[in-house]
């Protein structure tokens, strides 16, 4: 009888410690991009980004002229405002600089500015195949909008994914329709949502491009969003804190008094309240966003990347969330 009660608080001791055990041992794991192209290319592999010449649907006319609200490309690519270099050349140099300065071995084509799948299908799948036909470039990054992935071009990517890497950037940003309205995108949530399941269910490595710090988003606002995500099936996500940029109408907003940024806190409690419901092994492909410094008009905090990301990481740890 004795024997039975020591054995029976043994079994007990030995579950409350299993289980203190999973109560403080991370129940969530991220991914950094570079971490997760580490595994899986065995070395450094960093992306070069590539311009186009293309534009997009509310800036030649298919929707609108004047761009989304915060939108100036030259913000992260002073070269999209010249006729674009052929591809080769700007892979070239995009390749030759990665190597000196992170010793990358391989390279993914980033097909970054302005709508990539904006055009007809020959002549960015030609692009497409071009940039992969360099040596040392192992899989494409290609930056879309919710509205220009048809069937058609999903269908290409899908394709291509056959034989190499391909992630698909879909520009989300928000999955609140009045924010949506109030940046001037010309999609809504639903749209988004089933461009994400469609290049999902295609085979495509699927990436959500988010902006936080939105006016009358809050962390519970941030925190739906991700549950949306997760619940598109995302592979990975990419964060940009909401900036005000020379030459854009946010820009004159702020100008005017009419629009002030959420301060490094605000942005870091909604980044983690996004990456939180994300599932485990999601992809975060960036964790703030990126301003030539000579636009950038507010907010100064975004300029220091490392505290921001810090601080991010610091409130995901105590929601027992790594990022690795
Ligand atoms: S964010 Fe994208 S869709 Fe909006 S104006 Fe800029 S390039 Fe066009």
């Amino acid at each position: 009888m004795l024997h039975n009660l020591h054995s029976a608080t043994a079994n007990l001791s030995r579950c409350i410690a299993a289980r203190i055990r999973l109560t403080m041992s991370p129940m969530k794991t991220l991914m950094r991009f570079n971490t997760w192209l580490r595994e899986r290319f065995g070395c450094r592999a960093q992306r070069v980004a590539l311009h186009t010449g293309l534009s997009c649907p509310v800036r030649d006319g298919t929707l609108a002229t004047g761009g989304c609200i915060y939108c100036n490309n030259l913000a992260f690519n002073r070269g999209a405002a010249e006729p674009p270099l052929p591809l080769a050349v700007q892979l070239r140099e995009g390749m030759s600089a990665a190597r000196r300065r992170y010793k990358a071995q391989q390279f993914i084509a980033y097909f970054q500015t302005y709508t990539a799948t904006h055009g007809p299908i020959a002549a960015v799948s030609a692009q497409w195949e071009e940039a992969l036909a360099q040596p040392g470039v192992v899989g494409l990054a290609v930056g879309a909008r919710p509205d220009t992935l048809p069937p058609p071009v999903v269908e290409f990517l899908a394709r291509l994914a056959e034989r190499t890497m391909v992630w698909i950037e879909i520009g989300v940003q928000s999955t609140h329709d009045n924010s949506l309205q109030w940046m001037e995108r010309g999609h809504d949530w639903p749209a988004a949502r089933q461009a994400l399941r469609n290049c999902r269910d295609a085979g495509l490595l699927v990436a959500a491009h988010m902006i936080l710090g939105l006016p009358g988003e809050n962390t519970s606002a941030a925190r739906d969003s991700g549950a949306r995500l997760a619940e598109a099936g995302i592979h990975g996500v990419k964060l940009h804190h909401l900036h005000a940029v020379r030459g854009t109408k946010l820009g004159e907003l702020y100008l005017a008094s009419r629009w002030l940024p959420v301060t490094a806190g605000e942005y870091a409690d909604q980044a983690a309240a996004l990456l939180g419901e994300l599932a485990d092994g999601t992809v975060v492909l960036r964790l703030s966003g990126d301003c030539l410094p000579e636009l950038l008009l507010a907010p100064e905090w975004g300029t220091d990347k490392q505290q921001v990301e810090q601080m991010i990481v610091d409130r995901l740890s105590a929601a027992s969330v790594t990022l690795r």
